[in-house]
C-alpha cells in the first residue's frame, strides 16, 4: 500500500501509541511500515506482525544517517518508563559509554530483520511496473530511488561539510522534539577541554562570522530542502554557543527562523537549543537573557556544570572552581 502524503498533528507531543507527526509519505508491506519524508528519504521503519516486540517500537534515521533503535523498555503503558524517566519510549543509542540501559536489539532476528526487509522493498521499487500508477506513487517511488543507501551516507556528510564538522553531542533538551532539530555552527571548540569529555575538538573556542552562519543558513536551506517544513527547532552549535554572545546567538536565529520558515505551531514557538559554560554564564549579563527572551523561539540553553565538588572537578578535569559553579547556580535565575 503506497500513500504519497499523510500528515500528522503539526505539534510535537509525547504519544504513548506511534503517532507520526508533520507531512511524510508511507508504504505498507504486510509485515513492515515504512515511512519517508518530503524528499523521499527512508525516515522510519516499524514492523506490525505480533512478533514485533511492541507496537510503539521501530527504527529512526536520523539526518545524520544513523539507524537507531526505539524501545519502550520492559514495560509499557502509564507504569512504564514514563512513570520514571517521563517518557513513553527512548532510543537506544549506540555508544557504551553512557547507555540509558542495556537493550541488546541486535540479537533480536525478528528486528534486525527489518533492515533486510528495507532492502528488499528498495528492490521491489526499482523492478516496480509503474504503469496503472497513480502520478503521487510514481513520483514518490522516484524520491525513494534517488536516495539508495550510498546517496544518504553521502547526503549526511554533506550536511557535515555545510556546518564544518559532525554534530558530536547534542543537548539532552533536544529529546523533547525528537532529537528532530536542524543545526548550525555559530561558534567552534570550547573553552576548557576537560580530561573526561570526549566530545570536545581540539580547537580553541572561536566565534564564526556573520558571513559563515548566512552560508550555512542558504546550504542548510537547500539540503533539507522540502523537508525542511518539518522542522521545529534550531540547534546553534557548538559546544558553547553561549559564548559566542547575545549578538551572534540573536544574529544567527533570525537568520535561521526567517529563512527556513520557523513559525509557531497551535501556539508553540519553534525551539531554540544550545549549549553553555559556566564562563559563559557568569559574563552573561541579564541583558542577555533579556534580548534571548525577545526572539522569536522558546529557548532551552543547557549548562555544563558537571559538578560543584572540588575532588570531582579535579578528577573529571574540569578547569572550573567550586566558587564559579556555585554563583552560577545560585546567583542566577
Ligand atoms: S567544556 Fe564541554 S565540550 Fe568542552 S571539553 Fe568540557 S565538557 Fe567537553
Amino acid at each position: 500500500m503506497i500513500i504519497p502524503e499523510k500528515k500528522g498533528p503539526d505539534k510535537l507531543q509525547k504519544q504513548s501509541f506511534p503517532l507520526r507527526f508533520g507531512r511524510y509519505s508511507e508504504i505498507r508491506t504486510p509485515d513492515f511500515e515504512f515511512c519517508f519524508n518530503l524528499n523521499g528519504e527512508i525516515k522510519s521503519i516499524r514492523g506490525l506482525l505480533p512478533d514485533w516486540p511492541h507496537p510503539a517500537e521501530q527504527f529512526k534515521r536520523t539526518a545524520g544517517n544513523d539507524w537507531i533503535y526505539y524501545t519502550v523498555g520492559d514495560k509499557s503503558g502509564s507504569d512504564g518508563i514514563i512513570s520514571w524517566m517521563g517518557e513513553y519510549y527512548l532510543p537506544c543509542l549506540p555508544y557504551s559509554s553512557n547507555p540509558v540501559w542495556e537493550i541488546n536489539y541486535f540479537s533480536n532476528p525478528v528486528v534486525m530483520n527489518a533492515m533486510g526487509k528495507w532492502s528488499q522493498l528498495f528492490g521491489t521499487l526499482y523492478m516496480a511496473n509503474e504503469k496503472g500508477l497513480y502520478p503521487q506513487a510514481r513520483d514518490l517511488i522516484e524520491r525513494i530511488l534517488a536516495n539508495d543507501d550510498q546517496t544518504l551516507y553521502q547526503r549526511s556528510r554533506q550536511l557535515n561539510e555545510i556546518i564544518g564538522g559532525r554534530v558530536s553531542v547534542l543537548p539532552p533538551d533536544t529529546r523533547h522534539v525528537d532529537y528532530d532539530i536542524i543545526p548550525l555552527t555559530i561558534a567552534d571548540g570550547c573553552l576548557y577541554h576537560c580530561k573526561f569529555c570526549c566530545v570536545k575538538s581540539d580547537q580553541a573556542f572561536k566565534k564564526r562570522s556573520q558571513k559563515s552562519i548566512r552560508e550555512q543558513v542558504a546550504a542548510l536551506k537547500n539540503h533539507f530542502s522540502s523537508d525542511i517544513v518539518n522542522y521545529h527547532a534550531l540547534f546553534l552549535g557548538n559546544h558553547d554557543a553561549l559564548a559566542a554572545g547575545s549578538k551572534l546567538i540573536c544574529y544567527a536565529a533570525q537568520e535561521a527562523y526567517d529563512a527556513f520558515g520557523l513559525r509557531p505551531r497551535v501556539g508553540q514557538k519553534p525551539f531554540l537549543f544550545f549549549f553553555g559554560s559556566v564562563d559563559s554564564l557568569l559574563k552573561s549579563g541579564h541583558s542577555v537573557f533579556e534580548e534571548l527572551n525577545k526572539l522569536p523561539f522558546y529557548t532551552y540553553i543547557n549548562i555544563g556544570f558537571e559538578s560543584i565538588d572540588a575532588d570531582t572537578l579535579d578528577d573529571i578535569g574540569k578547569p572550573v572552581t567550586v566558587e564559579k559553579g556555585k554563583t552560577s547556580i545560585f546567583e542566577n535565575d
